[in-house]
């Protein structure tokens, strides 16, 4: 087990629902150690790669993508989560369906934070039918930036995100893939990484 599978299984909550709880130490509070480590874990994957920013998603997306942009030595831009429609023209845009609150919100990035030249590693917390990563993807196609990686603190293998985003071809790293969990139990399967 590598140090986030460890901790989840130490300080994370199987809950009803299909849903992962570690809001004691990834995304309420958060162990700012751990983060430095994932940061760590990030850069060494994604080494070979080209990369002028990090792009993520609020709320609990910055938190990583912080720790993964100092390690970059890049700029950390996230999607912000917007009510109003009068945003196009000055903003890039798109519709993500929130897993964990089950409602639609349009995410925008400034067309002045992204452009043509920039070459991207995406981040988020949780992967779980990737429609959060599926929008960061068509605001950075929509930038004409280029994704050069996608990485995830914890990917629940047993939905469809993962497949859907590799099979589009991406370079996705997960650091945890959780390919069974039971809330009865309490128990968590992790896959098998050549990392
Ligand atoms: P997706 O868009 O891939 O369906 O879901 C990813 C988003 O939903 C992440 O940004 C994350 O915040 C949230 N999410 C999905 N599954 C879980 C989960 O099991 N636990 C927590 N805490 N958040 C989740």
């Amino acid at each position: 087990m590598n140090f986030l599978e460890e901790r989840i299984m130490k300080d994370g909550i199987v809950k009803p629902g299909n849903v992962l709880k570690v809001d004691s130490f990834l995304n309420h509070q958060m162990d700012i150690s751990l983060m430095e480590e994932i940061g760590r874990e990030f850069k060494r994957r994604f080494a070979d790669k080209h990369v002028t920013k990090v792009l993520t998603i609020e709320a609990s997306g910055i938190g990583i993508a912080c720790f993964v942009a100092k390690e970059f030595g890049v700029p950390m831009v996230f999607a912000k989560k917007s009510k109003s429609i009068n945003i196009e023209g000055e903003m890039y845009v798109a519709e993500v369906e929130s897993f964990t609150h089950k409602n639609r919100n349009q995410v925008i990035v400034s067309k002045k934070f992204l452009s043509s030249d920039d070459h991207l590693i995406i981040i988020d917390d949780f992967l779980a039918n990737g429609c959060a990563l599926q929008g960061l993807i068509s605001i950075a196609e929509s930038a004409g930036a280029t994704v050069e990686g996608l990485g995830i603190a914890i990917e629940k293998g047993f939905q469809i995100g993962g497949r859907v985003i590799r099979n589009l071809g991406y370079d996705l790293e997960s650091l945890a893939i959780v390919d069974a969990m039971d809330a009865e139990t309490g128990s968590i399967t992790f896959r098998e990484q050549k990392w």
